[in-house]
């Protein structure tokens, strides 16, 4: 029964990519399911005639910059397979790994813009590590396609969830349309599959990019249930409920990836799993490093307090000395610098220096001088305006951030949110100097 349906799947596929002219795009995660999918694309790619293997093959993965070592180790390996693979047998497949720009990422926007740990409600992670890299990517490259097909390793046995959402979606030909990227077509070959099935697929053969799956195995065998698929839209299901998520992820109760790693013997988890419960720890508004007002000015828990943001940062430095890891790039740390100077309660513009300076021994260049400079500038404008320093000075950090990034989109809420904190504050506006 596995069988016919495993040739079926292939089969099918080696009819769609020779009947449809769409380039086709192909979801892989390093878990059990997208490589099962992968490896049923590689072969039915490898059927053609080689004159006739002329569709473009993309094969897309994240990278969080927070995944489990391990696993982000293992996946970089099956990529750099595949591209060879392709290579030496002409067929046409690219394989990219995509990981979100330094402003996305997850310390700059915890530790720079203060957002708390995520969790099940405020789950601002997903779409900014892992969904937009795969938009932006595919945006690029349908400037040049009309349309395109991406495969998914989706399976309906996954959850109830998971089948109710694929079941609803708009269907044409067997593909459903994308939620978010209107020519892009979406196919879930293996949708139908058992997770039995999967594992008897993967353990019986080798992947034809080489080696076998058995230490993917392995790694499910120190966890249970899931996995973080490549995530195309917030419907998918929370991939914090994975082993093939990030380390630092906060959404799911407990880590069983990390915590099956550290008892199968990769002691650079237990510092990891550290972090993680410190992260808990400052998400929870009662241990005081979360501010009561929201970013909007709001009552309720808000953004972390720039006090928990350079804590975090002090214990982020320690653990990276501690694994030996790199976890934070100088550009992230330059990022986080600037939006502190837009925080509440903001920093002088040194703060971050300090804090790597002192941890490391080492002498992070701040300009001094310039920033004495400008600060000076700043408080004889403020003085000149009738209007706070600080205000001003957050204003100013917070266009400098987003003109760094080349947007303004989302600028002038942030203005409105500065203002409102002067207000709240009631220290808004003396009188004007005439
Ligand atoms: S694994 Fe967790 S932290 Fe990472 S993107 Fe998914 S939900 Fe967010």
């Amino acid at each position: 029964m596995a069988n016919t349906s495993y040739r079926e799947i292939k089969d099918s596929l080696t009819q769609l990519y020779l009947d449809d002219p769409r380039p086709w795009l192909v979801g892989f995660s390093g878990g059990k399911d997208s490589t099962l999918l992968a490896s049923l694309i590689f072969d039915a790619v490898q059927s053609v005639p080689a004159e006739q293997r002329k569709k473009p093959v993309t094969v897309l993965c994240t990278d969080t910059r927070v995944e489990i070592p391990a696993i982000a180790d293992m996946v970089e390996g099956t990529l750099s397979r595949m591209r060879k693979f392709s290579r030496q047998n002409d067929l046409n497949i690219e394989a990219h790994l995509l990981k979100p720009p330094p402003e996305q990422s997850f310390w700059v926007n915890l530790i720079g813009r203060g957002y708390p740990p995520p969790n099940r409600t405020f789950r601002w992670c997903t779409q900014r590590m892992k969904i937009d890299p795969v938009n932006t990517f595919v945006k690029q490259r349908m400037g040049h396609w009309g349309e395109a097909i991406l495969h998914l390793g989706a399976r309906r046995a996954e959850s109830s969830t998971r089948a109710q959402t694929m079941a609803d979606r708009e269907t044409r030909g067997g593909l459903c349309r994308h939620p978010d990227l209107p020519r892009v077509w979406v196919s879930n070959p293996i949708q139908f599959l058992t997770t039995e099935e999967v594992w008897a697929y993967l353990l019986q053969r080798a992947n034809p990019w080489g080696g076998d799956s058995r230490a993917l195995y392995k790694l499910y065998a120190n966890a249970s249930n899931g996995e973080c698929p490549i995530q195309i839209d917030t419907s998918t299901p929370a991939c914090g409920n994975s082993r093939f998520g990030c380390w630092t992820c906060t959404v799911v109760e407990k880590d069983k990836a990390s915590e099956g790693l550290l008892a199968a013997g990769d002691d650079r988890m237990e510092h990891l799993l550290e972090f993680r419960q410190t992260l808990l720890d400052f998400r929870d508004p009662a241990n005081g490093w979360r501010d009561d007002r929201r970013m909007n000015g709001n009552e309720g828990a808000g953004p972390l307090l720039i006090k928990g943001r350079r804590e975090l940062l002090k214990r982020l430095l320690t653990l990276q000395e501690e694994t030996g890891l790199e976890l934070i790039s100088p550009e992230e740390l330059l990022l986080i610098q600037q939006m502190w100077k837009a925080a509440r309660d903001p920093d002088d513009g040194r703060g971050v220096a300090r804090i790597v300076n002192k941890q490391r021994g080492v002498i992070m260049t701040t300009d001094l001088k310039e920033l004495n400079r400008l600060r000076e500038i700043e408080e004889e404008v403020a003085s000149e305006k009738g209007i706070n320093a600080d205000i001003l000075r957050r204003m100013l950090a917070k266009v400098e951030e987003f003109s760094e990034s080349h947007r303004a989109h989302g600028l002038p809420d942030d203005l409105l949110n500065i203002l409102k904190d002067d207000l709240f504050q009631g220290m808004l506006v003396k009188e004007p100097v005439a």
